[in-house]
């Protein structure tokens, strides 16, 4: 059955085209509109019979936007929760209330507003596939591969932001060490923080994977003379597979906590900013002895992208509905994407939403 929006309540009509830059579309992308297009492309689009293998491309291209949609819901009504915190960082939230709201659709390319920011489900998808494009053949290619996971006790919050740059500078002077003694680390790090809501503190650490196990337990052993506080049994070192290899460019994403006193997840927004206030404008990635492939890791403001799956229109605008929780076409009433929320998504959002701090 084809998922439509139908309105409760009178929506704000796009009419024309010549009216879409009354609305929330950021001036930019507006300005990114040719203003003429060749008809024809879009007819002779329309007559090519689907290749069997186009086909499954737009198969997996329509999982992508449904994706998306998913990531949009839930980014969404967790941003809305850090609005509340009140916090520097208000402002960013509320861009990221907003990333990818509207749609503008051409052809089948799809141009979008990113908000860019790291606790963003929507531009952590795309940040992923970018990491994924720009090291995942070097780091394939690395010998002995070895996970390694580096941390420090917990803090509070107050302690966050020195404690990373205590580590950050820990890590940096062991690389140099290591570089003079002729065993260089080679490998990706990454920076994560969790946060613990039983002892309302913080887990700072750092995700490796490197070549070779000499190096993984020297870096360990190296790592507990620079913190002599941290305990031998909280650091880790173990084969890496393919899965870690791929949980480990996962961007930045863990933004619900577990307690394991009552096993619930929970997102704890005040955490959360703290979190991102201390870890703003510190790499989360760092290449160590590879080279990245030519693919940028940041994601651009206005991005488009071709999606063979949809049908060619001159243009349209699509709008983000929380109710539809999908991009709607308020002209036609359709839903983009198609996307039918499981009841796990559907009792998250409204957990998100009818809790209160
Ligand atoms: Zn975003």
């Amino acid at each position: 059955m084809i998922k439509r929006f139908i309105p409760s309540k009178p929506l704000p009509m796009i009419k024309s085209t010549s009216q879409i830059s009354n609305h929330q579309i950021h001036h930019k992308l507006v300005e990114s509109i040719p203003t003429k297009r060749p008809r024809f492309l879009d007819t002779l689009a329309q007559l090519a019979p689907p290749s069997v293998s186009g086909s499954y491309e737009a198969q997996k291209q329509g999982e992508t936007l449904k994706k998306r949609a998913r990531s949009k819901a839930i980014s969404r009504a967790k941003a809305l929760r850090l609005v509340d915190v009140n916090s520097e960082l208000k402002q960013a939230y509320w861009n990221t209330f907003h990333c990818s709201s509207v749609l503008l659709q051409e052809g089948k390319k799809i141009t979008a507003k990113y908000c860019k920011n790291r606790w963003c489900d929507v531009c952590n998808r795309i940040r992923t596939a970018n990491l994924i494009k720009g090291y995942l053949v070097p780091i394939s290619e690395l010998k002995d591969k070895q996970l390694v996971t580096l941390t420090i006790p917990n803090i509070p919050a107050g302690e966050l932001p020195i404690s990373l740059s205590a580590m950050s500078d820990a890590l940096s002077v062991i690389r140099k060490a290591f570089t003079r003694r002729g065993y260089p680390i080679i490998g990706l790090r990454k920076m994560e923080c969790t946060y613990n809501p039983d002892e309302n503190n913080f887990h700072p650490h750092f995700h490796f994977v490197i070549e070779g196990i000499d190096n993984a337990n020297r870096i360990v052993d190296e790592w507990l003379m620079q913190f002599p506080e941290a305990k031998r049994v909280a650091q880790d070192i173990r084969p890496a597979d393919n899965n870690s290899v791929m949980e480990l460019f996962k961007y930045f994403a863990k933004t619900m906590a577990k307690s394991k006193k009552t096993g619930q997840s929970e997102f704890y927004p005040e955490a959360m900013d703290v979190i991102f206030r201390a870890t703003k404008g510190r790499r989360v990635f760092q290449p160590m002895g590879i080279a990245k492939l030519d693919v940028s890791e940041d994601i651009e403001e206005l991005q488009s992208q071709e999606h063979e799956e949809l049908e060619a229109v001159e243009m349209a605008a699509w709008n983000w509905n929380d109710d539809a929780l999908d991009w709607v076409n308020y002209t036609t009433g359709e839903c983009l994407t198609q996307w039918k929320p499981p009841d796990k998504v559907l009792g998250l959002l409204e957990h998100l939403m009818t809790v209160s701090n």
